[in-house]
């Protein structure tokens, strides 16, 4: 594929498309220009705009268009950035559970997440939100508090409580989403295609974890921050105008490797592991603990769960 000229529609929206999954297939029929019309916003390249949604790719176009990124990443960055795409593991279903005992809300989860999965640094997106909550009211998310200072904790009479995107099981995310941006993998993780996101954010008022997040201005990534070990689905840099979520660094777990929250995690309150897996030790907490879900009531069946130590 050769580079051309970017089309360079209106400021002040999200990628593109007219709405509807076959937004594609409409525009296929479409001159350059009508498209960069209908569109309206963002700074595609035809290859970009004219890509297909990234589960109906075949092998060459995958191929294709992870080189084409990889170029962009490297003008833009000026260093090399691997983009991977690599598949759920078979008999494997990720699942997490925080031990609400342990956590002292020291929020180096939270800054080893913005690192690891390119988040904007000005202003910070930051994909783990910590809760102070006030032990005599449990879990009572009226009166969590999200701004404290890191450097009080622990507080007494308090308890933290970190809050990410659960990968529900029943994402309300995913039902919403007028084009097919954003799914859930075979391993639970639910995952959003940036280049047919078209930032309409219906996703973001669905989730009831405030887990997904909106980049309103081109992300400030300084090429210094960059972390060059992407994946397609996970923390490839993003385009302005998109929606972004924790993917439990599907990046590192397609690996074996533990999320960077649980890695950094200096109280050992993140446990992480195959659900599938009878030895795991999520397995043990979840037969052995008494764990709970985030909002159970509202049947979006987490596979995020909390539970005390003890
Ligand atoms: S790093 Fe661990 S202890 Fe610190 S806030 Fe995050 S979960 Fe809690
Ligand atoms: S927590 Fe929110 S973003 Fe994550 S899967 Fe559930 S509904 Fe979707």
């Amino acid at each position: 594929m050769t580079a051309q000229e970017p089309i360079q529609p209106a400021e002040g929206c999200a990628s593109s498309t007219p709405g509807g999954g076959s937004r594609r297939e409409f525009l296929g029929t479409a001159v350059a220009a009508v498209a960069t019309a209908l569109t309206g916003c963002g700074k595609l390249s035809h290859e970009e705009f004219l890509q297909h949604n990234f589960r109906e790719l075949s092998k060459d176009e995958v191929r294709d268009v992870i080189a084409r990124l990889e170029r962009e990443y490297k003008e833009k960055y000026g260093r090399e950035v691997k983009v991977t795409n690599t598949a759920p593991l078979p008999g494997v279903i990720f699942g997490y559970a925080l031990d609400l005992s342990r956590c002292i809300g020291c929020r180096r989860c939270v800054h080893a997440c913005v690192k690891e999965n390119n988040q904007s640094r000005s202003p910070e997106v930051q994909w783990i939100r910590v809760l102070e909550l006030e032990k005599e009211e449990g879990v009572n998310l009226q009166h969590a508090d999200q701004y404290y200072d890191p450097a009080e904790v622990p507080r007494e009479g308090h308890f933290y409580m970190p809050v990410q995107c659960q990968q529900c099981k029943k994402p309300p995310c995913v039902k919403v989403c007028p084009v097919g941006a954003t799914w859930r993998e075979k391993d639970g993780i639910t995952v959003v295609d940036y280049n047919w996101c078209i930032g309409c954010r219906y996703c973001m008022a669905a989730c009831p974890y405030g887990a997904r997040h909106f980049n309103w201005g081109e992300p400030n990534l300084p090429p210094d921050q960059v972390n060059p070990d992407t994946h397609y689905l996970g923390n490839r840099p993003r385009p302005k105008g998109v929606v972004e979520k924790c993917t439990f660094c599907i990046q590192r777990t397609r690996k074996g490797l533990y999320p960077a929250c649980v890695e950094i995690c200096p109280t050992g309150s993140r446990k992480f592991g195959n659900l599938l897996d009878k030895t795991s030790e999520i397995r043990y907490v979840l037969e052995n603990k008494r764990v709970f879900k985030l909002k159970e009531e509202l049947n979006t069946q987490p596979n995020f769960f909390y539970f005390y130590g003890v």
